[in-house]
């Protein structure tokens, strides 16, 4: 295991150690200025070894901050991240902040050289040491992130999707054990997204790498991520697997973020029928559209969505926005009953 010799080595519990490789207890990070900010607010939480994590949430909600306090760019004002045990070390303790065994692609390429070569700005990683290792080991990584029919360009004329494949492949160079991504697929037009994805998938089953990456897009994270965290002012309102988030959130936050639902107080909800003491999501996928006349639901507007619409139903006191196929348009205006098929209850009425 890589180790720095500033590292602390204090044993936690083997049970965590055993699944958790990076461990977050009690983070806290302020920042201030002309106004104070809380951008991490008192967080703990586990990582799972040779496994996506991702981190989601809107803009501002701390993810950044997160990640750089995970790979020690930040010092915490309170509490410590540790990887396999190990304290990470920040910029107090190491010229070059981080974990030996941990790399980051920060947002917006801002180490790559746009001017050099795609090879030079990768094999630049390897000592010269050892001229032949350090040919081979660069062929291979820029067969691994498929790139390597770029090798003689200039990073300045590749497209953004090229671009964080050599950022990616700069970061595996010397085979780290963790790589933290922010923001990965931002500049990757969205055709190219999914091919990129399923690369990184393949890397970690074949190498066992641990990868922790940030999105504001929760969509482009549901297929790829094997953990979700989410993030909201500075906390952690749920974690999970995608699925478990998606079907059953522990926030309406969560919902929303994933799912796009609607979120109703009880007595919004009771416009429904539908009798709880707390907040309620229905997902746009669970309701149903049937016109009639007598209603006195109908549909308020209709956003043109491809493949789907969504159709805003209800009145005055109430709307909703749900999934309804193409093929079968009634009109704006038309009376509609409104069929709830599932929802979700929230354990307190959170917003
Ligand atoms: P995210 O990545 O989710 O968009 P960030 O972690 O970048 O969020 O930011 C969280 C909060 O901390 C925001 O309110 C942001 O304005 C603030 N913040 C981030 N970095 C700094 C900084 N260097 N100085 C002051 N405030 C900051
Ligand atoms: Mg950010």
């Amino acid at each position: 295991m890589a180790t720095t010799s500033s590292c602390k080595y204090i044993p936690t519990d083997t049970q965590k150690l055993d699944v958790a490789a990076i461990h977050g207890e009690n983070l806290t990070s302020i920042f201030t200025g002309k106004k104070e900010v809380i951008a991490v607010d008192n967080i703990s939480f586990d990582i799972e070894e040779k496994k996506i994590t991702a981190i989601i949430g809107e803009s501002g909600s701390g993810k950044s901050t997160l990640l750089k306090l995970i790979y020690g760019l930040l010092e915490p004002n309170d509490g410590e991240v540790r990887y396999k045990g190990w304290l990470v070390p920040t910029r107090k303790d190491k010229l070059i902040p981080g974990h030996d065994a941990m790399k980051m692609v920060s947002q917006g390429f801002d180490d790559l050289n746009l001017y050099a070569k795609v090879w030079d700005n990768i094999a630049s990683q390897l000592p010269n040491t050892n001229i032949e290792y350090k040919k081979e080991r660069t062929e291979k990584t820029l067969k691994k992130l498929k790139i390597d029919h770029l090798t003689q360009q200039r990073v300045a004329d590749l497209s953004g999707g090229e671009r964080q494949r050599v950022a990616i492949a700069r970061a595996l160079i010397n085979d780290p054990e963790v790589l933290l991504m922010d923001e990965p697929f931002n500049q990757v037009d969205a055709a190219f997204r999914d091919g990129l994805q399923q690369d990184i998938k393949q890397i970690v089953v074949e190498t066992g790498l641990t990868v922790v990456l940030i999105s504001h897009d929760p969509a482009e994270v549901l297929a790829m991520a094997d953990t979700l965290i989410v993030m909201r002012n500075g906390k952690i309102v749920d974690a999970g697997n995608p699925k478990n988030l998606y079907y059953k959130p522990k926030h309406p936050y969560t919902a929303i973020l994933l799912a796009k639902s609607n979120i109703l107080t009880p007595p919004q909800a009771s416009k429904l029928n539908i009798h709880q003491n707390n907040t309620i999501a229905i997902h746009q996928e669970w309701i149903d559209v049937i016109a009639n006349q007598n209603s006195n639901f109908s549909i308020l507007d209709i956003k043109f969505r491809g493949f789907y619409s969504e159709y805003v139903v209800g009145n005055k006191e109430i709307a909703l926005h749900a999934i309804v196929k193409t093929e079968t348009p009634i009109p704006i205006g038309t009376g509609v009953d409104i069929k709830i098929l599932n929802f979700i209850s929230f354990e307190a009425q959170l917003l």
